[in-house]
């Protein structure tokens, strides 16, 4: 029995009178931690697990924590996550929630990885947030499910962070025949490590982070999703904070899910009407990627203090 569920797929009524268009939803924001990252994390620590491993280490402050955390509980396996000093509250309650024990260190995720390694010996699993073969083949599972559905669509709506999503959501595509299909991959501004890599023609590591979607805040995307992005028929699209924001809103009204604006990013191809990379397209499915560590108190702090639309 893996660790991740079996999640809904869901017809968005909604979407699709926006948008004129046939919108699917794979829901795995109802993943037990919120977020679509025990797929591949939690087949990593079975794996880990059943090779004899006795400690995982993490990282991360976000989904990849707390995913890495529930995981050992689940398995009987202690877990460490070093997270930086601005790791919010939430997400470290979330994190201390699952069992996991927390400590805090560095001003940045840099100084905090680095502990996380300095605690590594023989019988301890350090769990990678994107970066790492198991977790695509974890992450391909979602599109495993869609296609055992028996839906039909043209195209795949991806937010992308490290790019560990988006080369699980390709080996799901091509492990189930369907190599040719499109995928539309969003990024935030100040988050676009992969649209300027694609730009650039080579990886690129951007100066800083910014952008209010922590979770897709990885300065550089990792080598497999940028060869994907040459080797697939992947779309980039970059969106505004405000827009991630607002359809995370929207969304939270349309269908009753609170998501992070790393996922609110995804929705917003299709909330915004500006967006045009999905114009080709008459039936989208989206990955509705999830996130547990926005409250909607801070989506709204956070839409209150973005720059007006117009400007
Ligand atoms: C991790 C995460 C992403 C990005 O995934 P990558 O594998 O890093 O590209 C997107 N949305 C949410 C909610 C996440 O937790």
């Amino acid at each position: 029995m893996p660790l991740h569920l079996q999640t809904p797929l869901l017809h968005s009524r909604p979407l699709s009178l926006r948008t004129g268009k046939n919108v699917w939803l794979k829901l795995d924001a109802l993943q037990p931690v919120g977020s679509f990252k025990l797929r591949g994390i939690g087949a990593a620590c079975e794996a880990h697990a059943a090779a004899g491993k006795t400690r995982f280490v993490s990282s991360s402050g976000g989904n990849a924590g707390i995913a890495v955390a529930y995981a050992g509980r689940q398995l009987g396996i202690p877990v460490t996550v070093v997270v930086p000093e601005t790791a919010t509250a939430h997400a470290r309650r979330l994190i201390e929630q699952e069992g996991a024990s927390l400590i805090v260190h560095g001003a940045s995720w840099q100084e905090a990885n680095e502990r996380a390694l300095s605690l590594l010996d023989a019988d301890t699993a350090f769990i990678h947030p994107f970066d790492d073969p198991m977790l695509w083949s974890g992450h391909a599972s979602l599109i495993d499910e869609v296609v055992q559905a028996g839906i039909a669509f043209d195209a795949v709506v991806v937010a992308v962070g490290g790019g560990g999503l988006l080369s699980g959501v390709v080996e799901g595509l091509r492990r189930n025949g369907l190599a040719d299909l499109p995928v539309i991959a969003v990024e935030t501004h100040g988050a676009d490590s992969l649209a300027q890599a694609m730009q650039a023609g080579q990886r690129v590591v951007l100066p800083s982070i910014a952008s209010v979607a922590t979770s897709l805040g990885a300065k550089q995307v990792c080598a497999q999703a940028f060869e994907l992005s040459r080797s697939h028929d992947i779309r980039s699209q970059v969106v505004t904070d405000r827009a991630a924001l607002e359809a995370c809103l929207q969304f939270l009204q349309d269908h009753r899910l609170l998501v992070e604006p790393a996922c609110g990013a995804a929705l917003a191809a299709l909330y915004d009407g500006a967006s045009t990379a999905l114009a080709p397209f008459q039936s989208p499915l989206v990955v509705v990627c999830g996130g547990a560590t926005a409250t909607h108190e801070q989506l709204q702090t956070w839409l209150r203090a973005q720059p007006d639309a117009a400007s």
